[in-house]
């Protein structure tokens, strides 16, 4: 064992500081600082590198965890991101936005042991970027080229990672992609403060220089069909996520200025990126002045929240109907969002919404927890009698997100799809039923986390080959 391992006694956990929320909230940048080279290594020198690795037994992508963090302790920065990126195809994103506290970080038994954790996450960030400036990301080189061509619909996290793995072996890969950027939820979703848009935009301008050809503006369903599609291609990936809010039904819901979370963090987004938003520059979109009100406690919700704060909104007020302890969103997430002056209203549930035309005031009900339900959570009921309320110029709905009905739009009723809507898949060979279609990421999980599209992708990847190798080797023996 390296003598420069087990510190975790004497070297006090650190993760890279905060910037002040005052100072945060007035843009947009990211608000953790960078570990600085020796820090990095001297806390990667706390792992007491275990037998059985629980960080990395509860990683989606089982990443060589206390290897990379030993190398990083001996400061051999360019092999710890070689390991680290032979298991992930976006370290610098999964350090940058996993919830490491529910995954590797929530695992690691110097966190059980009360040393606090190795801080896992901030060291894949920083060996990440280091890789980046010192240009160790190298552009994707295959050893040979195939004539096969695989068409990936959805440019996000799961499609990005499948078509890396497939360039590697050498497939000629086209993403199609409704939006105009790539990057899916990393791009127009999730919002700058957590992920520098810089991040995924260098990531996809790698994928481009490497072969892999990006077809934006081009919606299945609109602009062809699947079969259309299926005829261009050997093999197709589904990688569309999930993009249908869902709704609350109050009386007053239709009213003006009540919107669904995407449209909102859509918006602030692509003013970030410097592009004309009509309805954010006319003000229906930006919460500059108003009171803002966020129903939902997820992730999602989160980001409305702080976007709203750094819109520079009068008051926000995020309401959700378990408490903080059942909330499903990460607590960094919830702690960031009181640190900036969000107001949580716990055990609130919307009743209605009330207006002449656009939105006033929102009606609450409070509530209590009862007896858990089939998950295990305490259920929320209403307190009969007990409602509240509170002015609103914009609510935003952040209530989750199901599939859209794919085998309609993709003009292909025969697609089969679970019955929340998700496309049902092999579970072993990741195909639908439908020869040569493939589907992964969130549009076959139902909403989740990057890193477990992450994992999806590069799974499919292998399936992808898999098939495609054995058309190959039966289009052989045919013809010889
Ligand atoms: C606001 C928000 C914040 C989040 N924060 C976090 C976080 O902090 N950490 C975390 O791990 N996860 C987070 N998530 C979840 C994470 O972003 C998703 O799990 C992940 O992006 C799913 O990847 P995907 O590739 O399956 O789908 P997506 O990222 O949704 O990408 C799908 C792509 O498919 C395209 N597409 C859809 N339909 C079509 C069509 N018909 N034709 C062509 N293209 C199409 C879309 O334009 C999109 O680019 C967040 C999600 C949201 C909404
Ligand atoms: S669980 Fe913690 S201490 Fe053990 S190998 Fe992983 S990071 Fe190191």
């Amino acid at each position: 064992m390296s003598e420069k391992m087990l510190k975790f006694v004497g070297i006090k956990k650190e993760t890279p500081s905060k910037i002040d929320a005052k100072e945060r909230v007035s843009n947009f940048h990211e608000i953790y600082k960078e570990f600085i080279e020796n820090k990095a290594s001297e806390q990667a020198s706390r792992c007491s590198q275990c037998g059985t690795p629980f960080c990395q037994v509860h990683c989606p992508l089982h990443n060589n965890i206390p290897d990379w963090l030993k190398l990083t302790a001996e400061g051999r920065l360019e092999e710890a991101y070689r390991l680290s990126s032979s298991t992930n195809s976006m370290p610098e994103v999964c350090g940058s936005i996993c919830p490491q506290d529910r995954l590797c970080e929530g695992n690691c038994v110097i966190e059980q042991s009360g040393h606090g954790t190795v801080t896992i996450g901030a060291i894949e960030k920083y060996i990440t970027n280091t890789a980046w400036e010192h240009g160790w990301v190298e552009t994707i080189n295959p050893k040979k080229e195939l004539s096969e061509t695989v068409g990936i619909i959805g440019a996000g996290p799961a499609g990005l990672a499948a078509a890396e793995q497939l360039r590697q072996k050498g497939y000629q890969v086209t993403i199609y992609d409704r939006y105009d950027r790539a990057g899916g939820l990393l791009i127009y979703g999730i919002p700058n403060f957590k992920l520098e848009k810089s991040i995924v935009e260098r990531r996809s301008k790698l994928y481009q220089d490497s072969g892999i050809k990006f077809v934006q503006n081009f919606e299945v369903g609109t602009h062809s069909t699947l079969e259309e599609l299926k005829e261009k291609h050997d093999a197709i990936l589904i990688a569309t996520g999930v993009y249908k809010a869902r709704e609350i039904d109050v009386p007053g819901q239709h009213l003006k200025n009540v919107f669904p979370a995407m449209k909102f963090l859509t918006a602030s987004n692509k003013k970030g990126l410097g592009d004309k938003v009509p309805e954010f520059d006319d003000g229906t979109l930006n919460a500059e002045g108003k009171n803002v009100i966020v129903i939902g406690g997820g992730d999602t919700a989160m980001d409305c929240v702080r976007t709203a704060i750094r819109q520079k909104a009068k008051s926000v007020s995020c309401l959700y109907r378990r408490d903080k302890k059942n909330m499903p969103g990460s607590a960094r997430e919830v702690l960031n969002a009181e640190e900036e002056g969000v107001k949580f209203i716990w055990l609130s549930s919307p009743k209605e919404f009330i207006g002449k035309d656009k939105v006033e005031k929102v009606i609450y009900d409070k509530m209590r927890l009862g007896e858990p339900d089939s998950s295990g959570r305490q259920s929320p009921k209403i307190i009969e009698g007990a409602t509240e309320e509170l002015p609103a110029d914009l609510v935003i709905k952040s209530l989750g997100f199901d599939p859209e009905e794919i085998p309609t739009l993709f003009s292909e009723p025969k697609l089969e799809v679970s019955k929340w809507g998700t496309i049902k898949i092999d579970l072993k060979t990741m195909r639908t039923n439908i020869r040569g279609v493939f589907a992964a990421g969130d549009i076959v999980r139902g909403a989740s986390l990057v890193v477990w599209a992450i994992r999806d992708g590069r799974d499919v990847a292998k399936e992808i080959d898999h098939y495609l190798k054995v058309k190959r080797q039966q289009t052989e023996t045919e013809a010889a």
